[in-house]
């Protein structure tokens, strides 16, 4: 084994070296795995820009949460895995036994438990998360669609969390791999899906992933026109605002018609402040909804449809580029809102 390895470590703002740092050891329960692929993510962009997040990442630390790759090393006690092992790892486990998991709400557990290091050849996988949110890969999957159970997971919790039902109009706004998923998920589970974006590129990905209506945001206002003209004037069922700004949370919040659901799932810069219509909340009853985060059982549904085939690499990831180039990767993703995810090979 080495002792050595190249890592991504995160210093601060804007501010990340690839470099040499020594190979994690390994405590009990804990496993080693050579990373075979690690997913750029909007979320990754956000923390290099900031140069933190307040729950996930406190730097200098080694980044990058979205990985598949194989076991090649076990701590003391490991019996669920076995060296050679193609896995994927979620980036959190809960403790199940804090208030909030006690009742269900384990994304939202006091001691959540975050794992980064994903852009490194090597990266050491919890006990915690080894026992509860690893798992195998299937046989038939590469190690790129493996890696897309973490944002499938946050997206099919969104899902749920939403109640869409079949035949329910749903409004998508926002089309990075995010919003993509969003509407091809709400193709599988049989609805009408309006997909708004601002670039004819990302427009033209939801109507491959099956969206039924496009529209080309530029004004709010217009869109919203638009919905209601595609809706017999009462607006969509559910809308998902995929985006984190708060112009488009606004926007979501009136695109829903009486008795619809928004979920306001893209986060916003914190400070930030949002205005609703108390009439329009109060007399439609518009339930608002608000999604963080994934728990370990959708970590496994989401593996499940990635292994149906339903989200695939070919349709989320754009492009491949080795661990030393990841700089330059996060300042093009920063510029490059087109872009959906690079595929970075340790
Ligand atoms: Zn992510
Ligand atoms: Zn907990």
């Amino acid at each position: 084994m080495k002792r050595e390895m190249m890592a991504a470590v995160l210093y601060g703002r804007e501010n990340l070296r690839v470099e040499p740092v020594a190979v994690p050891t390994l405590g009990e329960g804990d496993v080693l795995v050579r990373v075979k692929a690690a997913l750029t993510c909007g979320t990754d962009v956000k923390v290099f820009l900031r140069g933190y997040h307040a729950r996930m990442i406190v730097p200098p630390a080694v980044f990058g949460h979205e990985l598949a790759g194989d076991v090649v090393q076990v701590g003391a006690g490991v019996t669920k895995f076995g060296i050679g092992e193609r896995v994927v790892a979620a980036n959190s486990a809960p403790c199940h036994e804090c208030y909030y998991c006690l009742r269900g709400r384990e994304n939202l557990c006091e001691r959540l438990l975050f794992n980064n290091g994903a852009y490194a050849e090597y990266i050491r996988i919890p006990a915690r998360i080894v026992e509860k949110n690893t798992y195998r890969i299937p046989d038939h999957l590469g190690y790129q669609d493996a890696a897309l159970a973490e944002p499938l997971a946050c997206v099919l919790r969104g899902m749920e969390e939403t109640g869409i039902r079949p035949g329910d109009t749903v409004a998508v706004i926002g089309l990075g791999s995010i919003g993509l998923m969003f509407v091809r998920m709400a193709k599988v589970w049989g609805t009408r899906v309006i997909a708004l974006g601002r670039r004819r590129g990302q427009l033209e990905r939801a109507a491959r992933m099956g969206a039924d209506e496009l529209i080309t945001v530029r004004e709010p206002a217009d869109a919203l026109r638009t919905v209601k003209d595609l809706t017999g004037g009462r607006g969509a069922d559910v809308a998902i605002e995929a985006v984190g700004t708060p112009v488009t949370w606004e926007m979501a919040a009136q695109m829903v018609q009486r008795g619809g659901t928004v979920n306001f799932f893209g986060g916003c810069p914190s400070d930030t402040r949002v205005t609703l219509d108390t009439s329009l909340l109060h007399y439609s009853e518009i339930t608002c909804k608000a999604s963080f985060h994934h728990t370990p059982a959708h970590i496994r549904r989401a593996i499940e449809v990635i292994s149906q085939g339903s989200i695939t690499a070919r349709d989320f990831i754009n492009s491949e580029e080795p661990l030393e180039n990841l700089l330059e990767v996060m300042r093009y993703l920063m510029s490059h809102n087109g872009h959906l995810k690079t595929a970075i090979l340790p």
